[in-house]
């Protein structure tokens, strides 16, 4: 019998209808449009030590676990990588799957203590990793990011980033920098980024963004002065694009990139910018 890697969690008292999301390699095990696994169908492919990382804890838990390549064979499913599932599937299921890959990758990036070295363990109580031998304790970690809607009337800037692979054109962002606010990190990652300034900074909304472990602070920014000038380092194409006339693929709606751009469209609607302001650009 093939193991499932098993990741045991204080008070993970697996049960036979528990569900799993189970991942290899960072990607997401699917058949279909399924994405959770149930025990009894693992057990039927011949897997068994279901013990993983707990998401939720109810009647039916429902935990995340790594299964080697031969494991995840047994299953006859697809691997997809998690940002693809932004697109198929809707905001509660992604958030799911955002905790259950964001839950792995810090399990397996703290096995051992950063202070010490020796191997960590369950915290008896909390969602932790303890140190046995010098009592230092880990817990999730989450990177504070900022995205910015920077707009100019009714433009908006927006920007292709030189990741490869990066398909959507979507708003500027950055990590926060020790010491910076987020409007801070704003109007530096702006500058560094685009090479123009602005002002009006003001928060508009979050979100969890698990690629790999963010917390994501949306903003609006107006533009103040400069011309744009995109970093190719970061950038591989930046412009201003009329609201109404966006002809480039924009980042989906699940994602705080593509709310910021919906919720800036409504308001235009609501509230149409004089020509005058338009021009004073
Ligand atoms: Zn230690």
């Amino acid at each position: 019998m093939t193991e499932v890697a098993v990741y045991i969690v204080p008070d993970c008292n697996c049960q036979a209808d528990d569900s799993f999301l189970l991942f290899h390699e960072r990607q997401l095990l699917i058949r279909g449009n399924k994405f959770l696994w149930q025990k009894s169908e693992l057990i039927a492919a011949g897997l068994t030590g279901f013990n993983g990382l707990l998401l939720e804890k109810g009647e039916r838990n429902t935990l995340a676990a790594v299964l080697a390549a031969d494991e995840a064979a047994l299953l006859n499913g697809d691997l997809v990588a998690t940002r693809e599932m932004l697109l198929r599937t809707g905001e509660q299921n992604f958030n799911l799957i955002g905790q259950g890959t964001q839950l792995i990758t810090w399990y397996q990036s703290h096995r051992f203590c950063g202070s010490c070295g020796v191997n960590t363990v369950p915290h008896p109580t909390q969602r932790a990793l303890v140190c046995p031998s010098c009592d230092a304790c880990y817990y999730p970690r989450i990177n504070p990011c900022v995205i910015v809607l920077v707009t100019r009337g009714d433009q908006v800037l927006l920007a292709r980033s030189s990741r490869p692979g990066a398909k959507f054109f979507s708003c500027l962002a950055g990590f926060m920098e020790i010491g910076e606010t987020p409007e801070q990190t704003v109007a530096r990652e702006v500058r560094e980024e685009a090479g123009i300034e602005i002002e009006n900074i003001r928060y508009v909304q979050s979100q969890s963004w698990p690629f790999p472990s963010q917390l994501m602070l949306g903003f609006f920014a107006d533009y103040k002065s400069g011309d744009l000038n995109p970093d190719p380092e970061e950038l591989s194409e930046a412009d201003w694009f009329e609201v109404g006339n966006i002809t480039v693929p924009v980042a989906p709606s699940l994602s705080v990139a593509g709310q910021l751009l919906e919720i800036y469209q409504q308001s235009l609607k609501k509230q149409p910018i004089l020509s005058k302001a338009k021009t004073a650009y």
